[in-house]
């Protein structure tokens, strides 16, 4: 029986994992994670983190050919092929700090590897890495270890939070980047083996180990830039009267275009996206090529203006201030369908909110309240001078209050701001919301989930991002 072993039970190695478990019962898959916190909560009914349709595959596979352990060594030792899903974040100090990739995560578990292999192994890359990071890893693996070989293949990730188990199902394709040899890499070809016992061949893509690498760098890139495109234009709707939903529908026919990926925003989060724009960022100005890295920033810079409008525009809309006004927050997850709060937009708009000494109300489905309160007051960057901004402190938190229901969120408040898409706002009745609010009753959606004209009707005061605004 082949042995798979992930370094790293996180948003990516937890579901990738059971979906081989699942796909592959003639593979025995652990994985394992320096985090007993993390791998206990794998092993009980209240898993770490949430993804729909997750919880029966766990349910269905764990202890069967699925196992999640702190043992890392020894899995490590006795499997036959390793994915390393650890974290990769941004640099916070020293040499490229702000952008480039912090890889302690991923030399110490290189480095463990090598200590502890007997037999020879494929190694694969999962986490999302600079390009060449392959190259360091081979150093470090042939450095340490006596003899063993390692072959060491990139296979980025690329399902999307909320949707990871029809994306991994289903993806639109696997890339297995390795080095090129004579006999087609053999390393190569078992990696294939593994997705092909549910991938159609045709979507399994190999190429050299630089490309797959820099790939996802590209394809995160690529849908933040949409994002970002279509954010930029929502301002010009305001500032118009267009309607930013009219022109994404008008563009996005053109088949070269395309539909997706152009729903106006409050702004991308996520723990991916920024962090890897930076990546490329860095990757371009090492290799002399600032216009590329110019060109990058500004994503990630029209990202950053959407949530500064946006906090703007609240507080502009409610007679230039909101000092000691009640704010209801609807949504703080970066997105729809998961409990991540990383690099969420609600992060900066609620402490924008602060800042301007507004009373929060949030409420989210899945996002635990002792999450949101850590969010608020973490240390933020200014990712561009790289310099810590203003700290908030208990202050500033006795402003916040997190509640368990949309509507008890909305009682007495001025305004509702719709932070994140989840679809049971879609269904609030707003009527029921309106009646209980002070007047004039606003809401600022930052997702454009709701019937602007409806709210309108109803007596709100409406602000929808990239929508014509109240006369
Ligand atoms: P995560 O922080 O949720 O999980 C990483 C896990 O690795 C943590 O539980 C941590 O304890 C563990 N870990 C770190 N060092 C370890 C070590 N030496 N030994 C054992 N365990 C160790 O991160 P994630 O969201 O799963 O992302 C992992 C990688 O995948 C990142 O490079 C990320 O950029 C990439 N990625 C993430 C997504 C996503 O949607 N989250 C999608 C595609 C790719």
């Amino acid at each position: 029986m082949v042995k798979i072993c992930c370094i790293g039970a996180g948003y990516v190695g937890g579901p990738t994992m059971a979906v081989i478990a699942l796909k592959c019962p003639d593979i025995k898959v652990t994985v394992v994670d320096i985090s007993t916190q993390r791998i206990t909560a794998w092993n009980s009914d209240q898993l770490p983190i949430y993804e729909p349709g997750l919880e029966e595959i766990v349910k269905q596979c764990r202890g069967n050919n699925l196992f999640f352990s702190t043992e890392v060594e020894k899995n490590v030792a006795d499997a036959d092929i390793v994915f390393v899903s650890v974290n990769t974040p941004t640099k916070t100090q020293g040499l490229g700090a702000g952008k480039a990739a912090d890889l302690t995560y991923w030399e110490s578990a290189a480095r463990m590897i090598a200590d502890v292999s007997k037999s020879a192994k494929i190694v694969v890359e999962k986490s999302t890495v600079p390009v060449k990071t392959a190259e360091a890893i081979e150093k470090i693996l042939t450095h340490n270890s006596k003899g063993i070989n390692f072959e060491i293949l990139s296979n980025p990730e690329f399902l999307a939070e909320g949707t990871a188990i029809s994306d991994l199902f289903n993806p639109d394709r696997v890339l297995i980047g390795g080095r090129e040899t004579p006999d087609g890499n053999k390393a190569v070809q078992t990696l294939k083996a593994v997705y092909a016992h549910w991938v159609p061949e045709d979507r399994i893509i190999c190429s050299n180990l630089w490309s797959a690498e820099l790939s996802k760098l590209a394809a995160n890139a690529f849908l933040a830039q949409r994002i970002s495109s279509v954010n930029a234009m929502s301002a010009l709707c305001e500032a118009t009267g267009a309607d930013v939903t009219q022109v994404a529908h008008a563009i996005g026919t053109d088949s070269r275009i395309g539909s997706k990926f152009l729903n106006a925003s409050v702004g991308f989060g996520g723990s991916c996206f920024q962090k890897d724009i930076l990546n490329l960022v860095y990757i371009c100005e090492c290799s002399a090529l600032p216009e590329a890295a110019n060109y990058w920033k500004q994503v990630i810079k029209v990202n950053d203006y959407q949530k500064t409008r946006f906090v703007n525009r609240v507080v502009a809309s409610m007679f230039n201030t909101v000092a000691n006004k009640k704010v209801a927050i609807l949504g703080f997850a970066f997105k729809k369908d998961t409990g991540d709060t990383r690099e969420a937009p609600a992060i900066d708009v609620c402490r924008g909110l602060l800042v301007e000494k507004g009373q929060l109300r949030i409420y989210d489905p899945q996002v635990p309240p002792e999450q949101m309160r850590k969010d608020i007051t973490m240390v933020r960057f200014d990712w561009d001078r790289n310099v810590a901004l203003r700290s908030l402190g208990d202050d500033e938190l006795k402003q916040v209050t997190v509640v368990h229901d949309a509507y008890e969120a909305t009682i007495d408040a001025h305004a509702v701001c719709i932070l994140t898409e989840w679809d049971e706002f879609k269904s609030l009745d707003f009527k029921k919301i309106y009646d209980k609010m002070q007047k004039p009753a606003f809401v600022f959606d930052g997702r454009n989930v709701v019937d602007v004209g409806k709210l309108r009707e109803i007596g709100f005061i409406v602000y929808s991002i990239g929508k014509p605004l109240d006369a």
